[in-house]
């Protein structure tokens, strides 16, 4: 049996041997289990000395591989591509900065070989060594999202799983552009093992996230798994149309009883600007399932590949 060890990489240098040598530790247990691993670095067009660290190591060892983007594609384009070129019956997603810990590897295994689950998937309880704030924001947007999809989404979810091959064909066939890993995992659905560990922080080098970028990914992650903004757009729509509506009654009535002397264009004023607001607003949520709608047609691939060894 195979073992594909998935490794997306961007600006990654300082890591790409730490890994390779962590992972090796664990190859005692696997040759016990008759497993054999490969190890496919994705390089997601980094910038650094990323791809010759990899390509060191594959001169060493045969069982490394590369595949590099001809540019930077996100890392769900990176687990998309490691997928695809994985040969393994089993694969994992593992972060190169060793934040996903192969030390798991083996209770990841024997939920799957021993305890017949299908698939092994690793959480992070605390978030210690993050910034508060950022945290503060993923525990919202794990709660929001439980409320407004369908599809379950773990709090401290990590990408880091042990898949069989029929998940990893599953995920394969989901073909969205717009693609969010943590969401596709859940939605594909099977018997999966949750397997808790403490925060670890990021070995050497920096986060590729900044703060408005996981916002902008979290605003994504609901757009690919929730229609609820829409929902909520057609609700705020409602919710004025009969304010609009009561309001036409009241000043009909009171125009019948009181005559209609010209007063109040300071409150006209603030009401057509609002309402103007409100419209925009709900413009923009369905401007933005359209443009992800736009990107699905032009069915643009998800990654191109530069250099694969
Ligand atoms: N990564 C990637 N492409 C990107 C950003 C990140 O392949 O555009 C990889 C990165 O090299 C790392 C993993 O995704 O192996 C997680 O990134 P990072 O550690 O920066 O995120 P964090 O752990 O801080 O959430
Ligand atoms: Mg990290």
């Amino acid at each position: 049996m195979l073992f594909s060890a998935i490794v997306p990489c961007y600006n990654e240098e300082e890591n790409v041997e730490d890994f390779y040598n962590e992972i090796l530790k664990q190859e005692e247990y696997l040759k016990s289990n008759s497993l054999e691993f490969e190890l496919i670095y994705v390089d997601d067009g980094s910038k650094d000395g990323t791809v010759s660290e990899v390509k060191k190591l594959i001169e060493k060892d045969k069982r490394v591989h590369l595949i590099s983007f001809s540019r930077n594609f996100g890392k769900e384009a990176a687990i998309y591509a490691g997928l695809q070129n994985a040969k393994g019956d089993f694969a994992a997603i593992m972060d190169a900065d060793l934040q996903d810990p192969p030390a798991l590897l083996p209770q990841m295994f024997d939920a799957v070989l021993k305890e017949g689950y299908d698939c092994a998937a690793t959480r992070r309880v605390n978030r210690k060594g993050e910034p508060p704030i950022r945290s503060w924001f993923a525990r919202r947007f794990y709660a929001l999202m439980k409320k407004i999809s369908d599809t379950e989404l773990m709090d401290g979810a990590r990408d880091y799983r042990l898949m069989t091959r029929k998940i990893i064909d599953a995920v394969l066939s989901v073909k969205e552009y717009n693609r969010f890993s943590k969401g596709i995992f859940g939605w594909v659905g099977f018997k999966t093992k949750w397997i808790e560990f403490e925060n670890v922080e990021r070995r050497k080098g920096e986060t590729k996230w900044s703060f408005w970028g996981l916002l902008k990914y979290s605003l994504e992650g609901i757009m690919a798994f929730s229609s609820a903004p829409l929902l909520i757009a057609s609700y705020i729509g409602l919710f004025f149309t009969v304010i609009a509506f009561l309001a036409l009654i009241f000043i009909f009535v009171r125009a019948l009883i009181f005559g209609d002397p010209t007063s109040g264009w300071p409150s006209l004023a603030c009401i057509i600007v609002l309402v103007a607001g409100v419209q925009l607003f709900c413009l923009g949520v369905v401007g933005q399932y359209l443009s992800k709608v736009y990107l699905e047609v032009k069915e643009r691939p998800i990654y191109i590949v530069k250099e694969k060894i």
